[in-house]
């Protein structure tokens, strides 16, 4: 039995407190009966959830604008927030952190009703006067967890797609975005339903005793290891999950190609929020003649971009953490340095960096980068390229650079990956009407504009019978016999098109 629902007194935000039998340290409940500091707060919105609060469109559409009013009056926070954690330029934070998270929501409530609506569907011949339908039912109580690299649009996008399928949710941000994660957990909850919504700051002790309760559906944004993780514990109740992952995002540029735009768009893509992009293109493969055009073009655009020295351009980030700077900064040993390479630790910064003579077996080219590091791969052609993709984990994305149509789409044709990008990099996160997510390795589900409704939403599958014409339900009851098996086929069966029978 649920017991009864008790609204919470405070905002839901807080570590879990490391012994608190009673529920009285921190701001999250803890449940007397299973010992586990957050099943309080998961049967409290579960509760909240079977009252049927967030199932009208007005209530959801309510959230979601309230989610508006969060990023027009906060955004001066969160600009700052994401320069304390990454250094992130306003510019960046602004197009990424803000605009995308607006797209999203403008495109949701734009098209709300529409998608909450029941589909009618085809039905057979007996069932002609009945009701077929799909129902968007909510899954119920959805966790979602956030990595570190982009601490808002990333918490807000599923959040929207949860908020408007009709769910409650907790979210956890990253404990790495720190000023991020407290101005989420400080602030967002009073914008939301604290009944439905919860902001939880955990690491990963916390997060490991959060996944232990049972979510109805689990929204994990992180790295292909920690996934594994997240895929092993909501299997211990059978919760479906979405895996958006990383992994090596690889960048084909052909031999007929603009050399100074395809510059431009890679560096820009790959030094974008310095690197820390799980979209970012992580590696470049073209041919030798290619890349003796390719590098200089790489050089020169590093210094349109950000100036002889990046340390001091505005527009360029940092690494998040010591420890990543430090996993960054080794993998400068792979290869040749052709420009860049230079390191700060104290200000925790790599300068953008392009590596010649890489092997597959170096280390850069082992693990993903999500620094600033732009190795070049030399192969002997298009062909090559493609094998070498193929032999590897299947990317978030793959990118293909050519003048020539037929090549970006044999790369396209003949490669998987979450995600293409023709001629560009990046560019196709944009596109609310574009699927979002990975394969394999890279990950499992994809959202973004409807894709998140669908992701959120269970398609319920069903059928509204009359009580009457009971004559023809008859033909389906025993005692069988063949004259009605040949009357329940023929009024049932879905015929092949184009093929022809008698009857
Ligand atoms: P991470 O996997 O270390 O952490 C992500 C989240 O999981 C954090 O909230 C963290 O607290 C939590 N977590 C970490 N270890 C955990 C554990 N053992 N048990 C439970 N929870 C745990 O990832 P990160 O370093 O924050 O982000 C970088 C990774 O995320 C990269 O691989 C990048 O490609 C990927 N990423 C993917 C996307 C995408 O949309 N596919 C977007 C951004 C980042």
């Amino acid at each position: 039995m649920e017991k009864p629902f008790e609204p919470p007194g405070q905002q839901l935000a807080g570590k879990a407190p490391k012994d608190d039998g009673g529920g009285g340290k921190g701001n999250v409940d803890s449940d007397a009966t299973s010992g586990n500091p957050y099943a309080g707060l998961v049967s409290r919105l579960r509760a909240a959830w079977l009252s049927g609060k967030t199932r009208p469109v007005k209530y959801r559409v309510g959230q979601l604008e309230a989610l508006g009013r969060f990023l027009d009056e906060k955004k001066q926070d969160i600009l700052e927030a994401t320069a304390l954690d990454m250094g992130k330029p306003p510019f960046e934070a602004e197009f990424t952190e803000i605009l995308l998270c607006k797209n999203e929501l403008h495109e949701t409530l734009n098209n709300l009703s529409h998608w909450m609506k029941d589909e009618h569907t085809d039905k057979s011949l007996v069932m002609q006067l009945d009701s077929a339908f799909i129902r968007k039912d909510p899954y119920g109580v959805v966790l979602i967890i956030v990595p570190w690299n982009y601490p808002i649009y990333l918490l807000l996008a599923p959040l929207i797609g949860a908020i408007a399928a009709g769910n409650c949710a907790v979210v956890k941000p990253s404990e790495i975005s720190k000023n991020t994660e407290r101005l989420v957990a400080e602030v967002l909850p009073s914008y939301l339903d604290k009944d439905c919504f919860a902001v939880v700051t955990a690491g990963v002790e916390e997060t490991t005793k959060l996944l232990e309760n049972k979510f109805d559906y689990i929204f994990y944004t992180g790295s292909p290891s920690v996934g594994r993780i997240i895929m092993t514990a909501a299997a211990k109740h059978l919760t479906p999950v979405t895996l958006e992952l990383g992994g090596k995002n690889p960048c084909y540029v052909s031999d007929t190609c603009d050399v100074h735009n395809v510059a431009r768009r890679v560096v820009w893509g790959r030094f974008y929020n310095a690197g820390q992009t799980c979209i970012a293109p992580d590696y470049i493969l073209c041919s030798v003649e290619m890349r003796e055009k390719l590098l200089p073009a790489l050089c020169k655009v590093i210094t349109d971009f950000y100036g002889p020295n990046p340390r001091e351009s505005p527009d360029f980030g940092r690494i998040v953490e010591d420890k990543q700077f430090q996993r960054v900064q080794a993998l400068l040993h792979s290869g040749r340095v052709v420009i860049g390479g230079q390191t700060d630790e104290k200000e925790r910064y790599i300068a953008p960096t392009v590596l010649a003579d890489v092997l597959p077996s170096d280390p850069v080219m082992q693990e993903e980068i999500f620094g600033p590091i732009l190795p070049v791969m030399t192969v002997a052609s298009m062909d090559e390229a493609i094998d070498f993709i193929n032999s590897r984990e299947r990317p978030l994305v793959v990118y293909a650079f050519s003048s020539d149509d037929k090549v970006v789409n044999q790369v396209l044709e003949r490669t998987s990956s979450g995600g293409f990008c023709g001629n560009d990099t990046l560019m196709h996160v944009s596109l609310t009407s574009l699927p979002f997510g990975g394969i394999g390795n890279s990950g499992l589900g994809m959202y973004h504009g409807k894709f998140s409704f669908d992701t959120f939403t269970h398609h319920r599958g069903c059928l509204h019978r009359g009580m009457g014409r009971e004559a023809l339900n008859a033909l389906r009851y025993p005692p069988y016999n063949q004259q009605k098996l040949g009357i329940v086929k023929a009024a049932s069966e879905v015929k092949r098109k184009g093929m022809c029978t008698l009857l």
